[in-house]
Parts: C-alpha cells; structure tokens; sequence
C-alpha cells in the first residue's frame, strides 16, 4: 500500500492511498473526514458489483450512508443529472458537514465532483475511483465537469478531493476495454515525462494491461506520483499541467467525430492513437526522432490498443482541423498541441500550423 500526497498552492493537501483491499478500509479512512453523514454517488453498474462492500465498510465505522446510482455512461454527465443528484442530495437534508463519496469511473467521479463543488456552495468529497482511468487520472487533481451538447467537460469547477482511496482489487471486475482504455492514460504519463517508467511498462510491466494486480498497483502508483507532481506545481493549467493532455486534441477530435455517446471508441482509446499521432506529428516538424515514434506506436498496439486513424473509422482531415481548433485548449484561434521532443518530453507547441497539420492528417489516412 503506497499513500501518495497531493500539495498545491491553492487547496488543502490530501492523500491518494493506492493499494489492495482498501475498500474493506473505506469507512475507518473516511470516518475522520465525516462530521456527519455521507452520500454515495455511483453508477448503477459500480453499485450492483461493489456498492454493499462500501456500505458494510461505513456501517462497521458507524458512518450513515446514502446511494445515490446515476445510470452507467458519459450521458449522465448532464445537466439534467446533475440537477437529479443536487435534488436528491436536498432531499436528503444534507448540510455542509456532510461527505459525498464518488464511487465510480470518471464519469461519476467529474458528477459527483461537480455536485459537491455547487451544493452550498462546496462540500467535502472523497474519490474512490473504480476503473484505471478513474485511478490514474481523473480522480486525481480537482478537475470536475459535465458536458454540453456543445462540448465535453465545458461546464465544471476545480474542487480537489479530500481524499482518494484507489483499490487495486476493484479493477478486477472490469470490462478489458476499460481496462485497456485506462492502460492508454498510464502509458502517456510515461511519455509525458518518465522514460525507465514507459521502459518498464514496456516490458516488465506490460501484464497490467490484461489485469495483472502487482504490475497494476505499481502502475497506478507511478501515474499517481506524476499527475500530483504536475498538478501541485499548476493547478489550473496555466502551464504544466498542460502536458497532461498529450494525445487529448487528436484524441477528443476523433471521439467528437464519432459522437461521444456512441462509444466506438472509448476515451482512452482515443487518447493511445492521440499519442501516436502527437509523436508521429513532432516527428514531422523534426522535434522528435522517428524510432521514439516507431516505439511509442508498437508499445501501444501490444497493449491492444489503435495506432491508426482507419482503426477507429473514417474522417475527413478537414472534419477533425475544425474540431481540433475548436478544442477548449485551442487559444486565440492558434492550434495548441501537446508534442515531444522524446519519450519522456512533451511540451506545449501553441502556433501549429493547421494547413501542415491538415497534411498529416491525410498522410495518417483521414482524406
Ligand atoms: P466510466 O466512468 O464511464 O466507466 C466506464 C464503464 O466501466 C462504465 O460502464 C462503468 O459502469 C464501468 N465500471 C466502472 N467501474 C467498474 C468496475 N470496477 N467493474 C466493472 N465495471 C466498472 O469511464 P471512465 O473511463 O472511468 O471515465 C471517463 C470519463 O472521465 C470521461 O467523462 C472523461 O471526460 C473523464 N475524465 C476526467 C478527468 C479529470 O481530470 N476530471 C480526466 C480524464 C478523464
């Protein structure tokens, strides 16, 4: 078991506790956070696999509960949601002292996140993150968010939890996509900035993208560590934490094409073939040798997961220039992407070019 600690400027330092059987701990940990009650926000799926572990873990600390399951699925990050989980939460009289725990993937963990930042005004939350995604990722840094019909993740707050509690032994009962999925997000941590860590995932490492739980908790570990890192130094994203979202701007325009509730693709899919493209692109503008692209590519595909545009379908190059420019992350109509100059060094390139990237994109296979 391994606790790592989150410090920013900006909010109070909390723990991600990485381990196995921590759900079994859940209520003794979250006992002193909770000056009254807590309320469990999960998915309907999460909840019928895991919810009466969690609920026996509160009991046995004599921590009152209440669920709250929302349906599996990005489409419950909405509005209309959003306002179901805040009237239940009234509706359960709940006041400031109380705890929201998000029990889930990311898309619990952004709408629970969400209605804790907006119920009077911020109460406390604990993330017990239930996919790898959820683990290595969203559940760590304050991001939290639904969707408009404009876009994904554009109506949010930052509000950091008090607490992340991620047990290795939930990911067991995961779909393998998700598992995979989730896997796509550990391997852009080592490319954003730790080689000997891509290296091991690479190799000694690589039995964490089919469940293997040792391999897992060492993985999960390590992204933790790096997303703290990032996220002490720049909370809001004012620079570093940018990094982040290597992989992000191909990847959202591809899922954005495809229709975000379709699923053809899950999120961490689309991140892995982002990440090819972001170093087969800095290979293009010379900023990268072609071998660290070649490697980043076969490391990927042995993970199951795509490296090619035709495997997630077809696009237009021109379909996916204009949703990459209008990416949230795009600034002042300039295309903002997230290169690198090696496996283990990504940076920001805020003036690419959108006639030479619209080139790429055909040369990658989008006509
Ligand atoms: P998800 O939450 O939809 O979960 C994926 C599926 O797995 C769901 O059907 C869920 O019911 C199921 N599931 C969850 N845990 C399970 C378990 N232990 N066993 C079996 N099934 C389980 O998807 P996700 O990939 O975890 O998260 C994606 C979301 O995260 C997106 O909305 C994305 O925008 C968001 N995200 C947020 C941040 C952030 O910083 N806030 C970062 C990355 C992604």
């Amino acid at each position: 078991m391994t606790c790592v600690p989150v410090s920013g400027a900006g909010f109070a330092t909390y723990d991600v506790v990485v381990g196995r059987g921590l759900l079994a701990q859940a209520g003794a940990r979250i006992a002193p956070l909770a000056r009254g009650r807590t309320v469990i926000i999960t998915d309907e799926t999460v909840s019928a696999l895991h919810a009466a572990a969690l609920t026996a873990s509160l009991d046995a600390a004599g921590l009152g509960h209440e669920i709250i399951a929302v349906p599996p699925g990005e489409g419950s990050k909405s509005f209309a949601e959003l306002e179901r989980v805040m009237d239940r939460l009234l509706a359960a009289g709940l006041d400031r002292k109380d705890v929201v725990v998000a029990f889930g993937g990311g898309v619990v963990g952004d709408l629970a996140g969400l209605a804790a930042a907006l119920f009077m005004r911020g109460i406390d939350f604990v993330q017990v993150p239930t996919t790898l995604l959820a683990q290595v990722d969203s559940s760590v840094g304050g991001k939290t968010a639904i969707d408009s019909p404009r876009g994904k993740n554009l109506i949010g707050a930052f509000h950091q939890p008090r607490l992340v509690l991620a047990d290795i032994d939930l990911l067991a009962t995961l779909p393998p996509v998700q598992l995979r999925s989730g896997w796509a997000e550990v391997l852009k941590h080592g490319m954003i900035c730790d080689a000997p860590f891509f290296d091991w995932l690479a190799s000694d490492g690589a039995g964490g993208a089919t469940g293997d739980p040792a391999a897992l908790q060492r993985a999960v570990e390590r992204s933790v560590e790096i997303k703290s890192a990032i996220v002490g130094e720049d909370e809001k994203e004012a620079g570093k934490r940018a990094l982040l979202n290597l992989g992000h701007t191909f990847g959202h325009a591809v899922e954005a094409e495809l229709g975000f509730e379709e699923a053809a693709l899950a999120h961490g899919e689309a991140v892995a073939l982002g990440c090819v493209l972001a170093f087969r692109y800095s290979v293009r503008l010379g900023a990268c040798e072609a071998a660290e692209a070649e490697k980043v590519a076969r490391v990927t595909a042995a993970a199951g997961l795509p490296t090619e545009l035709i495997q997630a379908g077809v696009f237009t190059a021109d379909a996916l220039i204009a949703r990459m420019a209008g990416d949230k992350k795009a600034e002042g109509g300039r295309l903002t992407l997230v290169l690198a100059r090696s496996i283990g060094d990504a940076f920001v390139e805020k003036t690419v070019d959108a006639a030479d990237l619209k080139a790429f994109l055909i040369e990658q296979g989008a006509t």
